[in-house]
């Protein structure tokens, strides 16, 4: 191993990031499919490792009997505001001992050396669930007062004499790349303004200070400065004076983003930060996406954050904890019973991240201190009290009613400590208003720093500044901060506006920002392993001369910075203006033809038996993507007489799939390559139209009866002449009944009987003034009617060898349900799959509901970013559209025996109103803005599609239990359903009019991974010496994920799970963080 720095290693066995030579990497992979088969540590070590877990045991036990007491007393306290409407059943408490799977591990039992020696500090502290805090809120909004939606906040004035308060004042600038206006025009327009004013402004005077978040505009302005000025920038960084934040490419959304896409924009932030700059970020700063969610937390503290800022959650909530001074605590993961996911967070207490709200309680005193609003400028203060420039004979009276707010808003926190922001959206723009806010503040600080009975210390501070002062004053008061686990969804800011809407919104481009993560991520793989190879073969090191690595780095880098701008906060939300929206998705589907490439030429090279016939050549590439894509439509006709396919699969799985390609004819045949024996194939109509078959068009649906090996190409496949019907006959395995609304399936699953139904629903907008938008969700008071049609659809049967399907076509839809005849996990899911099209309607939501008799009560659980699961609760004291909440990739249901799991391939809004029941909501067309900036609805609906797997499956045991509260997994299969959900095989063909060289497939791996890790990347890194180019390093990350064990799947899975220990031999440097 070259170097074996870990790049970032994140918790506990669950998320494994290496940067390692491949060669090596591929060596110990191999090794670890080997060791998880047959060796067990040594019968010494055994009864060590089990002394060792005993006394865990016995410590957890204890905190555990604490916690439970803990949460007794809450759940007491929350009864008078339970209304009772809907029955509250828990799903997850009435099991006492599991019956686990074989392996199954409780989550907070400690797996490896890191968490059960002897010297583990088991904290007893009060440990916050926040499902329990809104069991216990009356979520009534009353009026505060001058804080509206607070309380009046009281001091006696002498609180600080002992200790004084010790204010921060953190200038800040709020740079959205991408909302109204493009990410290029905010940059031309006002961002390097921002960044070339902040050279000078800074230099002028030492004490000022600034933090910086987007690292997609502040990369772009260094390409643009020269070399002196970014010697500036490195002295201030040194001096302290600019600080870094977050690190990201952009402010990340936390709800709609798969955790793969926030990797992306992480590293591909921080990346650029060690290259170019140095230095680290260590603190988070995330003031305006709609809602915060733990697993971004998680990545955080990966990445060597410790500490972190968020804003945009829920007033109720925002209230509550100001009340208790928990608006500063530990954010830990749910499944996490120690300390090590923890992430000291500070939740600003107000309405907004602006200068009106972040002094203290009342915005018409603080907007007064927004000296960018001072009279005759271009903004202006609502409450119509204009701030004045602070000068000699005001001074007293300004400080005095600034201190004012400053120590209220002080009583809502543990610690004498404060952080105030000081900006907006776009600040800083003009040189006059660095002077304006600079000059004045410093006015201010200097009266404080003259009146020491004042007991003040003001000065301006960036996040580091202050969190380094808040650990200093909490270690000298030997107190900690409480704990909590939990989410931040779904935000309202304020009376009933739920930004549930923005779940949804634009969903066209949000499956397509799932299809270029698939594309990258396929593609990184398959780059890295081409380029190893390439190294292998000619054994000096280098890649060969005709492979044009410099420009498919290129590629591979623009599609990580697509894939990383478009998770920003107004991108993947869609939440942005339309030519915005236009720009983003224009460079989504530009990076997936680019990455196509970068695909097609590395296949090219691993395949050829003779490496020496390699020929690059762009305008003829040797093979073509065939691989169907509903959204881009990229469909080719193969109409040769022989061709092979070249099918590629990208998961870490052994599987069985189905390939489908278009053919000119209705007689094509597949063959296997190898034997040239005849294939299972099944040959389908190409519908142009509901009623109408094309003439020219067929679909084939080869199943692969060999299996596919791991990730890299497989076998090939040569296809001819092939025959085949299409027939009318009744889905084989379940039995349809349909009518003019609904289809009601009755499938066989292990043996049970389970009734599901889909049906699909209308939601209007309410009748008031405020009106659903990108953002908001406000339904009409009657709620979702069901679809309704006045024709009858129609409704198209096929059966074959391969696959049996139902498509019911109606006018604002197309709705497919498909069983695969499949062996393995891919033949136990029905596929759902939807082609919506609302167009022609007017205020109007479509959702897709699955009804279910699974007694699942109140509660249901939907996905964090694809990374873990979240239990929701629906309470009668909610609106509806709070009860819908993001699902990236996951959501389920489930009672004592069964689990109903609906896998998305798409991010969507979910909800569960009534028990047994999931909806998603798959499209909204809406006609006005929802009066939160954008200015405008949101009609560019587009022809969407989107794709799902319904799961059902026994249950045997409960739920695992950490800290109190449930912990749930998906389980194995439906890790495994998801993975495959989310990563289809790639398909190419092999355009060769002449003789086709020889061919191999390319297998990499001698088996499957186990089925709980999951190969999230291989990423090839940078060359630190020529700028552009892919070094010999890449980042191996791998996910090692919780499943549930109250469900054995039969027959049993083909892959081993949960020998965890091999994890830790393929990457044995846990817990260290040498990234740079
Ligand atoms: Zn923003």
């Amino acid at each position: 191993m070259k170097r074996s720095r870990v790049l970032a290693v994140l918790v506990g066995g669950v998320f494994i990031v290496a940067v390692m030579s491949l060669n090596r990497m591929l060596e110990l992979m191999q090794g670890a499919g080997l060791k998880q088969r047959g060796e067990t540590p040594a019968g010494q070590d055994l009864s060590h490792l089990q002394q060792k877990i005993d006394r865990l045991e016995h410590l957890l036990s204890d905190n555990n009997r604490l916690v439970a007491t803990l949460r007794d007393s809450l759940l007491q306290r929350k009864a008078p505001w339970e209304t009772g409407a809907r029955a509250n059943v828990s799903s997850d408490s009435a099991h006492g001992q599991t019956d686990r799977l074989p392996g199954c591990r409780l989550a907070d039992e400690p797996k490896d050396g890191h968490a059960n020696d002897a010297n583990l500090v088991v904290y007893v502290v009060v440990v916050y669930q926040l499902l329990d805090v809104y069991d216990l809120l009356p979520f009534d909004n009353p009026d505060g007062g001058a804080w509206k939606q607070g309380f009046e906040i009281r001091y006696q004035g002498n609180e600080w004499d002992e200790q004084p308060l010790e204010l921060f004042l953190v200038p800040h600038s709020h740079n959205d790349p991408g909302w109204l206006k493009t990410f290029d025009s905010y940059y031309q327009d006002q961002t390097k303004h921002i960044l070339n004013n902040m050279l000078i402004k800074l230099s002028e005077d030492s004490r000022r200070k600034m933090i910086w978040a987007e690292i997609s505009f502040f990369s772009k302005w260094w390409n643009d400065i020269d070399d002196q000025k970014r010697e500036i920038v490195k002295r201030l960084l040194r001096a302290g004076q600019l600080e870094l934040v977050t690190g990201g490419w952009v402010m990340a959304d936390e709800a709609n983003s798969h955790y793969f896409a926030l990797l992306d924009q992480l590293i591909e932030g921080h990346q650029w930060i060690q290259r170019h700059l140095g230095v680290k970020p260590s603190s988070g700063w995330a003031v305006d996406p709609f809602g915060h969610s733990p697993s971004m937390t998680y990545l955080l503290k990966g990445a060597g954050l410790r500490d972190m800022v968020i804003q945009r959650v829920h007033y109720a909530v925002k209230k509550h904890f100001a009340k208790q001074q928990t608006l500063e605590f530990l954010w830990r993961q749910s499944w996490d019973s120690s300390s090590r996911s923890d992430i000291t967070c500070h939740m600003m207490p107000f309405y907004s991240y602006d200068v009106p709200h972040t002094c203290g309680p009342n915005p018409a005193i603080c907007c007064q201190f927004d000296f960018h609003r001072l009279p005759g400028g271009r903004v202006s203060c609502p409450w119509r009290i204009p701030p004045q420039p602070i000068t000699e004979q005001n001074v007293q009276e300004r400080a005095l009613l600034l201190l004012d707010q400053y120590r209220q808003k002080s009583r809502l926190f543990h610690s004498p400590v404060l952080l105030v922001s000081l900006g907006d959206d776009f600040r800083f723009v003009e040189s006059s208003e660095w002077d304006a806010q600079f000059s004045n503040y410093q006015k201010l600080f200097d009266y404080f720093d003259q009146h020491p009975e004042l007991h003040v210390k003001a000065r301006f501070g960036t996040l580091s500044d202050y969190f380094k002062a808040l650990r200093r004053r909490l270690t000298a008061a030997g107190t900690t901060l409480p704990t909590l686990r939990g989410d931040f969804f779904t935000y309202s800011d304020r009376d009933d506006h739920y930004w549930s809407g923005y779940f949804t919104s634009r969903p066209f481009y949000k499956r397509l920002d799932r299809t270029l993560e698939a594309t990258l991520r396929a593609t990184e793989i398959l780059f890295s392993l081409t380029t190893a190879e390439m190294r292998r073969y000619r054994g000096d090191g280098h890649l060969v001369a005709d492979f044009p690595a410099h420009q498919h780095f290129q590629r591979l880098t623009t599609g990580r910075r697509s894939l990383a701008l478009f998770q920003h906060h107004d991108g993947v939300t869609g939440t942005a203006r339309d030519p915005v929206v236009v720009d983003y998705g224009t460079r989504l589907f530009h990076s997936i033809l680019n990455l196509r490439q970068v695909l097609q030429s590395s296949a090219h090279w691993l395949l050829l038996l003779d490496k020496s016939q390699y020929h690059y050549d762009q305008s003829k590439p040797f093979l073509k993507m065939v691989t169907p894509d509903p959204i881009t439509s990229f469909k080719m006709i193969l109409c040769s007489l022989f061709l092979s396919l070249i099918i590629f699969n990208p998961t870490e799985q052994l599987r069985t799939s189905v390939i489908s390609i278009v053919v000119d004819s209705p007689d094509a045949r597949v063959v296997d390559a190898q034997t040239g024996q005849p294939m299972t194939a099944q040959i389908s109509a190409v519908w142009e139209e509901p009623t109408l078959a094309s003439a020219e068009d067929f679909q084939v649906k080869n199943e692969l009866v060999q299996s596919i090996k791991i990730f890299p190409l497989s076998g090939l496949v040569k296809m001819g002449i092939f025959y085949a019907s299409l027939s009318g006959c009744p889905l084989g395995g379940a039995t349809i009944i349909k009518n003019a609304f609904r289809l009601i399936t009755s499938a066989q699953f292990s043996g049970l009987v389970r009734q599901v139904q889909v049906q699909f629903l209308w939601y209007g907008t309410t009748r008031n003034r405020d009106k659903s938008g990108a953002y908001l969700f406000l339904p009409g008071e009657e709620g979702a009617q069901l679809y309704s049609s006045s024709e009858p659809p129609l409704v198209r049967v096929s059966r074959g060898p391969v696959f049996s399907d139902i498509t019911s076509c109606f006018r604002h839809f197309t709705h497919r349900v498909r069983l695969y005849h499949l062996e393995g996990h891919a033949g136990k899911s029905l596929e759902i799959s939807n082609m919506v099209d609302i167009r022609s309607e007017v205020n109007r939501e479509l959702a897709m509901r699955i009804v279910s008799n699974v007694a699942s009560g109140n509660r249901f659980y939907s996905d964090l970013n694809s990374f873990q699961m979240q239990q929701r609760r629906t309470l009668a004291k909610l609106p509806l559209q709070a009860h819908f909440y993001p699902m990236t990739s996951a959501s389920f249901l489930q009672d004592e025996t069964s689990r109903v799991s609906l896998l998305s391939a798409q991010s969507q809004a979910v909800a569960s109103l009534r028990p047994g029941e999931l909806e998603v909501i798959l499209d909204r067309r809406l006609q006005q803005d929802d009066n939160l900036g954008l200015g405008q609805g949101i009609t560019d609906n587009k022809l969407t599609a989107s794709l799902y797997q319904l799961l059902l499956e026994d249950r045997r045991g409960g739920a695992q239990e950490v800290g109190g509260a449930s912990v749930q997994h998906l389980s194995l299969l439906a890790h495994l359903t998801s993975l495959s959900l989310c990563h289809p095989p790639i398909t190419m063909v092999a355009t060769s009019d002449s003789q086709l060289p020889k061919l191999r497939p390319f297998l990499p791996l001698q088996s499957s991974l186990p089925c709980d890790v999951h190969l999230l990347n291989l990423r090839t890194l940078e060359d630190t010496q020529e700028a552009g180019s892919p070094s010999q390093e890449v980042a191996l990350l791998l996910h090692r994920k919780g499943f549930d064990c109250s469900s054995a799947p039969e027959p049993p899975l083909q892959c081993s799970w949960s020998a965890h220990e091999e994890v830790d031999t393929l990457i044995y440097l846990l817990y260290v963080f040498l990234y740079y």
